[in-house]
This record gives C-alpha cells, sequence and structure tokens, in this order.
C-alpha cells in the first residue's frame, strides 16, 4: 500500500455520522473491526450479542450488508453464526453473493512449496503459527513479534520467487493465490442486487482494508478505520470492536430520517 495520502495523518479523523440504513450498502471487516484481535485465529469465536446485531442490521439495510475478510468463508461463519449472507473471504478470492452463489478461486499451482518453507520457518522459529487456508498460506508471528523482520523477508523472497502475491497484515504475513482482493469485492457486491445503487460504507483496521476504502470511495462512499490512528484513506475512525458495535446498533435505534 505505497500511495496512501502522506497529508492524511494530519487531519485529525473523526467520529463517522450517523448511518444511513435507507442507502448505504455496509461492508465489514472481521478481525480487528467486529472481533477484538485474538493470540491465535482459532481463539475467535462467536459473540451472541455481536451476531444479535448483524441479524438485526441485515433486513434493517434490506440485505446490503456483506463481510470482507481474510478468513476462509466457513471460518467467517462459524464466528458471526451464519448471521450475514453475502461474504468475500481470503481477502476476496472465494466471495458468496447474496443468493448463496459461491465464487472461489482455484489455488496457484506453487502454494504446496511456499507452504512447506513457510512450515519449515515457523518450525524452526517458536511462537510462530502457520494458517493454511487452502488458497493461501499465512505465518502468524503475534506471539513472536521480535521475528516479524525474518518471516517477511521469506514471504517476499517466496513472492519473487512463485508469483504468489504477498499480504501483509498485522503480525502476519500471508502467501496468496493471484486473484481479486477486498476491493474488487466490495466492488463486484456493488454491482449487484441487493447492492447496486446504494453508497457503500467500508469498515477495517488494517491494511488488507485499505484496497476496499479505495473502491468504496471511488464508488461515492465513504470508508471507516477501526482502531489506532494511521496512514489510512478514511476520513472517519472509531476506537475499537465495541464502539463499532454501538455505532451500528445506535443506527437502528435512530434511524436518519429519509
Ligand atoms: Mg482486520
Amino acid at each position: 500500500m505505497n500511495d496512501l495520502p502522506d497529508e492524511r495523518l494530519e487531519v485529525p479523523f473523526q467520529a463517522p455520522p450517523s448511518l444511513d440504513l435507507t442507502r448505504t450498502a455496509l461492508f465489514l471487516d472481521l478481525d480487528g473491526t467486529l472481533a477484538d484481535i485474538a493470540e491465535t485465529p482459532g481463539a475467535v469465536g462467536p459473540v451472541a450479542s455481536r451476531t444479535r446485531t448483524l441479524r438485526a442490521l441485515s433486513p434493517a439495510l434490506d440485505g446490503r450488508l456483506a463481510i470482507l475478510s481474510g478468513r476462509e468463508v466457513a471460518e467467517i461463519d462459524r464466528i458471526l453464526e451464519g448471521s450475514v449472507a453475502s461474504v468475500a473471504g481470503l481477502h476476496g478470492l472465494d466471495r458468496r453473493t447474496a443468493d448463496g452463489r459461491l465464487d472461489a478461486t482455484p489455488p496457484h499451482p506453487a502454494l504446496p512449496d511456499a507452504r512447506q518453507c513457510l512450515a519449515s520457518l515457523a518450525k524452526a522459529e517458536r511462537g510462530l503459527l502457520l494458517e493454511d487456508k487452502g488458497t493461501s498460506v499465512a505465518l502468524h508471528y503475534r506471539l513472536r513479534p521480535e521475528a516479524g523482520p525474518a518471516v517477511v523477508d521469506c514471504a517476499r523472497r517466496l513472492a519473487r520467487q512463485t508469483g504468489l502475491i504477498l499480504q501483509e497484515g498485522h503480525m502476519v504475513a500471508e502467501l496468496r493465490t493471484p486473484g481479486p482482493d477486498k476491493g474488487e469485492a466490495l466492488q463486484a457486491f456493488m454491482a449487484e442486487a441487493p447492492f447496486a445503487g446504494a453508497t457503500p460504507i467500508m469498515i477495517g483496521d488494517d491494511l488488507t482494508d485499505e484496497d476496499a476504502f479505495a473502491a468504496a470511495i471511488a464508488l461515492g462512499g465513504e470508508a471507516i478505520l477501526i482502531g489506532l490512528p494511521r496512514r489510512s484513506r478514511s476520513r472517519w475512525r472509531l476506537e475499537d470492536p465495541s464502539a463499532l458495535l454501538s455505532w451500528l446498533e445506535a443506527s437502528m435505534i435512530a434511524p436518519v430520517a429519509a
């Protein structure tokens, strides 16, 4: 993400205005946005109150609600208890449309070799966690941040050698099959019912969300950053997942007048 505007840091991020349910198409990242970041991806599980909010939000938006996550679609369903029909998993490589059709990108042939390389690094350095997602493979260094540079170097080298795409996230380096990113997933949803014609709002915390921030803004919408201020295309910010859930709940209690 080399083309982020430098000046954005000088603009104080503000809390977003109330969500207008009548005209919004809402796109939400999962980890760090709807759920607090956990030590391992498997430690994130369902939360009854969050599921209730999402179940209420989807009809309030006439179905214009989608999740854009780096996780697999099945994992998103596990954590959100199937409360959202439209889901893009693996940063956009897999996409389930509102009517239940699944568009899946086949895995790149170099993935097994890349997986083996990252697995041997994970074996040599304690605290590194390998996550195999089928069409991508991720190495998490949250439990061992000092190994971060070695992980990223290794992933960068593998990306150069294989043609896999390096996706850097917070305390994770991921090698993914080339294909749609979160921005393209957002564009694909916006071209279809029930999203088409609405104003997109993308909400996320990580660098991997910036493609979708750009896509939402290009379509006349907005981006909202979750977490600490950082360089971002977003001009709005909420502190953490619980602030986001409160904001979403408030929008349903006091809807903006059409
Ligand atoms: Mg995230």
